[in-house]
């Protein structure tokens, strides 16, 4: 009997489309452009990627239409459906907040009690409200939230931001944190795998990993004369003690290691002091721990 693939959901058309495949590229898999297509299959690997609008990704994946869905954590959450998050993603990070008119303030998260709050996001909305034990009218807009202040229909919104900028050109002010979001795995919690697909997921969320890890690490290398190794080595933030290889310059050694990439910046000027040159950084392609 052939193995069934895994099936994976992922947004159609939208912000997170481009990002899903190429995490999945990122694990290695060879993925067609999928121009248009409701389901492409991996060349190398048994998944099936089905393409959906990301408010049915909750649904599907809870009745194992879907095994599982890459979405955003604000809609997993939105959609109340019987599903767990297996891993978060870390792209597509937003924040889902309190918007008010530039010309209005609220001093406090109290001053939102008896205002219209417009969202698209009622479920979270009213969850915040009634954590903060606020009474305010939430009114449920698809679409085009920002507008909705300067047409009368609402005091405030609540909405996803992440430079501020539709905000700005609204005329409106960022107010309160609500949410903070970010792309992220899902299953069912109603359906079970059989050993097979479950097989394939730990088989799949294992590569995740490896690009996840790879994505913020760099590795350096560079070269630096022998007196001076423990002053550069005390400088390299590496995961794991770095290499220390010799060079046919007796003087000199050659030291690697792998470092947050972010961190690269913050230490070459002091590297290049210690007395390290030759400095080189590389990008990682996969990284197994
Ligand atoms: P669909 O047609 O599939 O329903 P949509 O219009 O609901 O799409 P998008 O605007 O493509 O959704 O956003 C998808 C997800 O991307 C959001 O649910 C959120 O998690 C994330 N997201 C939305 N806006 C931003 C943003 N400005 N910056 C970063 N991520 C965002
Ligand atoms: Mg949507």
């Amino acid at each position: 009997m052939s193995q069934e693939n895994l099936k994976l959901a992922i947004q159609k058309k939208g912000r997170l489309t481009e990002k899903s495949l190429q995490i999945l590229r990122n694990c290695g898999l060879d993925i067609d452009n999928y121009s248009d297509r409701l389901m492409i299959s991996a060349r190398n690997f048994p998944l099936d990627i089905l393409f959906l609008r990301d408010d049915d990704i909750p649904e599907y994946v809870q009745d194992g239409v879907a095994d599982i869905g890459i979405l955003g954590e604000n809609v997993v959450v939105e959609k109340k459906a019987n599903i767990e998050i297996v891993k978060k993603l870390g792209f597509s990070r937003c924040e889902l907040l309190i918007g008010v008119p530039e010309n209005k303030t609220l001093n406090e998260v109290k001053d939102l009690n008896g205002k219209t709050i417009a969202t698209s996001y009622p479920v979270i909305t009213q969850k915040f409200l009634d954590d903060n034990k606020i009474t305010a009218k939430i009114v449920e807009i698809s679409g085009s939230v920002e507008i909705t202040t300067s047409l009368g229909v609402s005091d405030c919104i609540c909405d996803i931001v992440s430079t501020g900028n539709t905000l700005r050109m609204n005329k409106l002010k960022k107010s309160f944190p609500v949410f903070k979001s970010e792309a992220v795995l899902v299953a069912s919690k109603s359906v079970e795998l059989n050993s097979e697909k479950n097989q394939l997921l730990a088989d799949l969320l294992k590569r995740i990993s490896s690009a996840l890890n790879a994505k913020h690490s760099k590795y350096i290398m560079m070269n630096s004369p022998k007196d001076s190794v423990e002053k550069v080595l005390q400088i390299i933030p590496s995961l794991k003690s770095p290499t220390v290889l010799s060079l046919a310059d007796e003087k000199s050694v050659a030291i690697h290691a792998v470092i947050p990439s972010e961190k690269f910046w913050k230490i070459v000027d002091e590297l290049k002091a210690a007395g390290a040159s030759g400095i080189l950084l590389l990008p990682i392609e996969n990284m197994i721990l």
